[in-house]
C-alpha cells in the first residue's frame, strides 16, 4: 500500500521567479535523502509537494524529512476523488488509525478551498464531516482551539486532499539554493555547526580539510570526513576535499617567529581556501570562528587574516558562546564525533603564545621570506576530493508522536 506525504515550503513561497528552481532543488534533495528506499516518487506543485512512499516506510520518511532544509511543514495526506461520501469513509479510517496510535480526545475539521465553486462551502464541509466523525467516534469531542487532532480538507479543482497532523519542518532554504561555499572543516566542535548553519540558508558546502601528515594522523582526516558525512542528512551530498598542508606548515615553522605562526598559518589557509573557491565555483568561505574564543579569533586577528581576500567569509557562529555552539552540535549529532581526541594540524604546530594583535605589515614582511604563491599553488594542485553521498542517520528512537 502506498501513502503520500504533503510538503509545504514556507519562505520559498515568496521567492518570486526563482521559486520554480527552488522547488526543484528541494525535490532533488528529498530524493537524495530517501534514495535508498524503494518506490519513492516526488511530485512538485506550485505551493506544495507530494512524496509518494510505501506505507511501511512512512514513519522512516517522516523522520528523515525533519532534517531537510526548505520544508516548513509536512503531513501524511490522501488524495481522493471529489466524492464527499468517499471523503467521509477515508476520514473515518485515518482517524481510527490515528486513534490506535495515540489516545486523542478532541478534534476539529478545517477545510480550505481552491475551487470556490464547489457545491459545499468550507463551513458545510467542516460541519458535515465533523458531525459524521462524532457519530462514528462517540468518545471524541469537537474543540476549535488546540484540538488533539485537526482533520484538514483541501478542495481542489479535481480532487480532495485530506491530511491530519502537520509536522513542523526545520525551515531554512533548500541546500544549493544559495550557491556553493567552501567550508573550512577542522575536526573540532565549531566548524560542523558553522557548516550546518550555512546550509540552513541554502549554501551547499564544499568541505575542505587541511591535513599535515605525518604530524596529523589518518584518523584525524577520517574524523573530518565523518563530520562532513553527518552534515549530508540536511540536504543530500557534500564534496569533501583533503588539502595537503604539511609543506606550508613546515615552511612557516622555519621562517616565521612563533608569535606570528598562527596568523600566517591562517592567512595561508584562507589563501588556499579562496583558490579552491574559484576551482569549485563557490562564492563564499565559511569557517567556525567565534569572537574571542582563541588568539586567532580576536577582531584584530580576524582583520589581519581576512586581509588576504575580498571573498565573503561567513562566520555563522561568530557571536555564539561555546555552550550555545555545543548545544547545536549535540542537536545535529556532531558533538560526540568532534570531541574524539585526534590532533589537528593547528594544535600540532600551535605556538605557546600566539599574538592576539597581529599587524598586517609584519605579516607581509614574514611572508616575503616564503614563496607564498608556489606554496598555495602546490597545495591546490595536490588536493584529493570525493563526493560523500547522503549517509543514513543512525536509528533514532523517535516515535511518530515525538515529531508532532
Ligand atoms: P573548530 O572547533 O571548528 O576546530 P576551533 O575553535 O578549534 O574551531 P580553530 O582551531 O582556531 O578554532 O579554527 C578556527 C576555524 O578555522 C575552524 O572553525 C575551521 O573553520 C578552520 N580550521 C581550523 N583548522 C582547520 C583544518 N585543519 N582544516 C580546515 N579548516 C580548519
Ligand atoms: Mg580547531
Amino acid at each position: 500500500m502506498e501513502t503520500k506525504i504533503m510538503i509545504r515550503y514556507g519562505e520559498l513561497s515568496v521567492k518570486g521567479k526563482n521559486k520554480k528552481k527552488f522547488i526543484h532543488l528541494l525535490a532533488e534533495n528529498i530524493r537524495q535523502v530517501l534514495a535508498d528506499l524503494s518506490d519513492i516518487k516526488v511530485s512538485e506543485y506550485f505551493d506544495f509537494m507530494f512524496v509518494k512512499v510505501d506505507k511501511k516506510d512512512e514513519e522512516e520518511v517522516l523522520k528523515r524529512l525533519q532534517h531537510v532544509f526548505g520544508i516548513q511543514s509536512y503531513s501524511p495526506a490522501y488524495e481522493l476523488e471529489r466524492d464527499f461520501e468517499q471523503l467521509k469513509q477515508v476520514a473515518k479510517e485515518v482517524v481510527a488509525e490515528r486513534m490506535a496510535k495515540d489516545p486523542i480526545q478532541t478534534f476539529k475539521v478545517a477545510t480550505s478551498r481552491s475551487d470556490h465553486h464547489y457545491e459545499m462551502d468550507t463551513n458545510d464541509i467542516n460541519r458535515e464531516l465533523g458531525a459524521y466523525l462524532l457519530e462514528e467516534f462517540p468518545n471524541l469531542k469537537v474543540q476549535v482551539k488546540n484540538p488533539d487532532l485537526t482533520v484538514r480538507v483541501k478542495v481542489r479543482f479535481d480532487d480532495f486532499v485530506l491530511s491530519l497532523d502537520w509536522i513542523k519542518g526545520i525551515g531554512g532554504l533548500p541546500v544549493g539554493s544559495s550557491s556553493r561555499g567552501i567550508l573550512m572543516l577542522s575536526g573540532g566542535i565549531d566548524s560542523p555547526v558553522a557548516g550546518y548553519l550555512a546550509m540552513k540558508r541554502g549554501v551547499r558546502p564544499v568541505a575542505i580539510h587541511f591535513a599535515s601528515p605525518p604530524y596529523t594522523s589518518p584518523q584525524a582526516l577520517d574524523k573530518a570526513k565523518a563530520l562532513a558525512g553527518k552534515l549530508t542528512k540536511f540536504g543530500s551530498w557534500i564534496t569533501f576535499v583533503e588539502v595537503p598542508f604539511t609543506e606550508i606548515q613546515e615552511e612557516i615553522k622555519e621562517k616565521v617567529p612563533s608569535e606570528y605562526l598562527m596568523t600566517i598559518t591562517r592567512r595561508m589557509m584562507l589563501r588556499v581556501a579562496d583558490r579552491l573557491r574559484e576551482k569549485f565555483h563557490a562564492h563564499c568561505i565559511i569557517n567556525g570562528e567565534s569572537l574571542g574564543q582563541v588568539a586567532s579569533q580576536t577582531p584584530e586577528s580576524m582583520f589581519a587574516i581576512n586581509a588576504v581576500t575580498s571573498t565573503p567569509v561567513l562566520r555563522p557562529v561568530v557571536t555564539m558562546d561555546k555552550l550555545e555552539i555545543i548545544a547545536l552540535a549535540e542537536q545535529i549529532d556532531t558533538f560526540e564525533l568532534s570531541i574524539e581526541p585526534y590532533e589537528d594540524c593547528c594544535t600540532v604546530f600551535a605556538p605557546p603564545s600566539p599574538s592576539t594583535r597581529p599587524k598586517i605589515e609584519r605579516c607581509l614582511a614574514y611572508e616575503e621570506r616564503m614563496d607564498v604563491e608556489g606554496l598555495v599553488e602546490r597545495a591546490v594542485e595536490n588536493i584529493c576530493y570525493e563526493k560523500i553521498d547522503h549517509v543514513l542517520p543512525q536509528k533514532e528512537e523517535k516515535t511518530y508522536q515525538d515529531l508532532l
